[in-house]
């Protein structure tokens, strides 16, 4: 039978973070979800089978961009606003010194900012994700996937009527420990990398509950990696098995 085989070359900047407690803003209150329950993840340990709940941290692409805002402004760079509109119905100025609203350099002025993330006009030349969260409670184990292994606590808490009726359930999440997050760069040119990196060290939280003092972000380790994807078809007798091989190359390395 064929043997049939795909391969993809991206590139990528692979950040080792670390959080003391993180309060991912994930309770029915507040907007912004930063962790998504997912599927639970079944690892091994001591031939031993265990499942434990596994989690998306969402957001990191915005914590990128405020990163980046933060950058340009530093460095005297005017770039896109979050917001595409001047000023609110009450005739608030909505655009701080140093910015222009969103898109509104594009095309003829694009600033540095429009160029990497985009907006209504063009799609973001990058994608931020990272490997799910889970709990895995001992030192040693397997996953036939990678994860982020992470405290995570949850704090049960109700929202009490007058009467004393339960009016709102919510649940509160807490993360703690080392994380890896990737940003594929493959469509950047080299000062959009360069500043990119320098904006990663403008990144200083994560999640809500920052004014409480959660969400405190150190940068372990940045690397700049390639990494070589191939996706092959094994003949197994009745069809194929699908195959997938991850080969990562570090370009560069620093420290964050
Ligand atoms: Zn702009």
């Amino acid at each position: 039978m064929l043997e049939l085989a795909v391969e993809k070359v991206y590139r990528r900047i692979r950040v080792e973070a670390y959080t003391p407690i993180a309060k991912p803003a994930n309770s029915t209150v507040q907007k912004s979800k930063v962790l998504l329950k997912l599927a639970p993840i079944t690892y091994r340990n001591n031939g031993k089978e265990h499942r434990v709940e596994a989690y998306l941290i969402k957001g990191l692409k915005g914590l990128l961009r405020h990163a980046a805002m933060e950058c340009a402004r530093s460095k005297g760079l005017e770039v896109c606003h979050t917001s595409d509109k001047t000023e609110d119905k009450q005739g608030n100025k909505l655009i701080p010194k140093g910015f222009h609203p969103l898109g509104s350099c594009y095309p003829l002025n694009e600033c540095i900012l429009h160029r990497i993330f985009g907006s209504m006009h063009v799609p973001s030349k990058i994608r931020v994700w990272a490997n799910p969260v889970a709990n895995i409670k001992h030192e040693e184990y397997e996953v036939s996937s990678p994860v982020n292994k992470m405290q995570v606590a949850t704090e049960n808490r109700i929202a009490l009527s007058y009467g004393g009726t339960a009016i709102q359930d919510f649940r509160e999440s807490y993360i703690s420990g080392d994380f890896t997050f990737f940003i594929d760069i493959t469509k950047l040119g080299e000062e959009e990398v360069q500043f990119l990196l320098e904006s990663l060290l403008h990144i200083e939280t994560l999640g809500g509950g920052v004014s409480s003092g959660y969400g405190h972000v150190i940068l372990r380790k940045i690397a700049i990696e390639e990494v070589k994807e191939t996706r092959r078809l094994i003949p197994n007798g009745n069809g194929y098995d699908v195959k997938y091989e991850e080969r990562v190359k570090t370009l560069v390395q620093g420290r964050g």
